[in-house]
């Protein structure tokens, strides 16, 4: 294994080649890049951290069992100052601390909604802001993660197409979002360790580790960015999110959302398998090449079949279809009674979000108005799919999930056409 610090130093995180426009093959950078030199271990899985510990001169079982003992300290409970690691040796948390640290996000801003919706402006340690946000309501609490900052697609009611992309995040950025939401909540378990601590007694039952009466019970990867772009890093940091013996959310509470990256769909089934969404927007080639792009890639046609492949979609586990309402763009009846036919057609256990369109200022588009997004609804409903209206939530504080805006440059509208244009140029050379 490199050294994690030569790595670094040879590609700084902004000069981190993203080869492509349209097919950012995902660069591995496994580990969080950090100036003292020391190893952030947060996203590193398991076996990683044994290697890291033999690099670092221990002995191969000795390696192990640390390491298991620090995977547990930082993924189940949390903690990020080797000294509360208690089950270890006093003389080894020092030597722990010189050369590793436990990291998160850097916290810019924090804002809470009127309506309980939570909105975080992050940065990673080498200053590029992304955000994450949590969305809690009776029955759950999502938290939206970001996979990217800034998003290299361009669709074109989308704030963040607008920001050029700047990096793919890490496994540990993206696992921090979960982590730093955890610590915001204050729901780490902070009893005894299950199978470290000596069973002592059942005494503190409100201390002990419970995954019931949580907030945070559900994942959303909709944050900034296109998922399926870093596919690497969002797979590593959602294997940390499901691991037993690390955050242990069931994939069936996490939800990945992709544009169409049609030749990822099925990797995605083979090596994350959580729930799908689709962010389908349109159902004609003309509409969905306009507002989402990668369609003059991968069309609706090839996309549709992808999902009929996904594994496990059945009606206990359908795939989510975004659909974002646009005023006399995408919906008419007839747009409503082909996206229908077409998940008829293909055979689709589904059901269809509709999102009020977000408005942000330099947008092309209005929402639809409301009697129409609830006939388009009724359509769909009629033909026995489910397709609920999203309420916005954090509006007042400019969180909805897909909308994430940062102080990152601002473009202007000619800055953005130009931009677009570019960006099909590329598609089209790729096709
Ligand atoms: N890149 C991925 C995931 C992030 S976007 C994807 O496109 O699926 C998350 C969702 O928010 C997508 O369905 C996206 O189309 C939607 N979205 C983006 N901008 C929006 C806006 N201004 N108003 C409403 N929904 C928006
Ligand atoms: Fe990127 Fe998704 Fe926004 Fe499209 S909707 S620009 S894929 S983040």
């Amino acid at each position: 294994m490199n050294s994690p610090q030569t790595s670094a130093s040879q590609h700084p995180a902004h000069h981190m080649p993203i080869p492509g426009l349209t097919d950012p093959v995902p660069v591995a950078r496994p580990i969080t890049p950090r100036a003292d030199g020391r190893i952030d271990l947060l996203g590193v899985a398991r076996p990683a951290i044994t290697e890291l510990l033999i690099e670092a001169g221990l002995e191969p079982k000795a390696a192990k069992l640390r390491a298991k003992q620090v995977y547990h300290w930082i993924y189940h409970r949390g903690v990020t100052d080797f000294a509360e690691m208690t089950d270890i040796a006093k003389g080894l948390r020092p030597w722990l601390s010189e050369r590793f640290v436990i990291g998160r996000p850097d916290i810019v801003t924090a804002q809470i909604s009127s309506d309980g919706t939570r909105k975080w402006l992050l940065s990673t340690t080498d200053g590029h802001e992304f955000e994450m946000v949590f969305i809690p309501d009776e029955a759950r609490g999502t938290l939206c993660v970001s996979s990217q900052v800034g998003c290299t697609l361009n669709c074109t009611f989308c704030h963040t197409g607008t920001m050029r992309l700047v990096r793919n995040l890490t496994p540990g950025e993206i696992v921090g979002q979960v982590m730093l939401a955890r610590d915001a909540l204050g729901e780490w378990p902070k009893g005894n360790m299950a199978g470290f601590a000596p069973d002592t007694d059942e005494e503190d039952e409100e201390d002990t580790y419970s995954p019931d009466g949580r907030l945070l019970t559900n994942i959303v990867m909709m944050g900034m960015g296109e998922p399926l772009y870093n596919f690497d890093n969002v797979r590593d940091a959602l294997k940390l999110v499901m691991d037993g013996d690390g955050l242990a959310l069931s994939r069936r509470r996490i939800t990945l959302s992709t544009s169409g990256v049609v030749p990822m769909i099925a990797r995605t089934g083979a090596e994350i398998n959580v729930n799908l969404a689709i962010s389908l927007h349109a159902v004609t080639k003309q509409v969905r090449d306009e507002i989402v792009p990668i369609n003059r890639k991968y069309g609706i046609e090839e996309l549709l079949e992808a999902c009929a492949a996904y594994p496990g979609a059945s009606n206990s586990r359908r795939i989510t279809f975004e659909y974002v309402m646009l005023a006399g763009k995408n919906d008419s009846d007839a747009d409503a009674r082909e996206l229908v036919r077409l998940l008829r057609h293909y055979r689709l256990p589904a059901k269809v979000n509709l999102i009020p369109f977000n408005p942000w200022p330099g947008a092309v588009y209005e929402c639809s108005p409301p009697d129409r997004i609830r006939r388009f609804s009724e359509i769909i409903f009629e033909s026995g799919i489910s397709a609920p209206i999203r309420s916005p939530r954090g509006r007042d504080i400019d969180a909805a999930c897909g909308q994430l805006k940062t102080s990152a440059a601002r473009m202007t509208r000619a800055e953005l056409d130009r931009l677009a244009e570019e960006k099909l140029a590329a598609l089209e050379v790729g096709d």
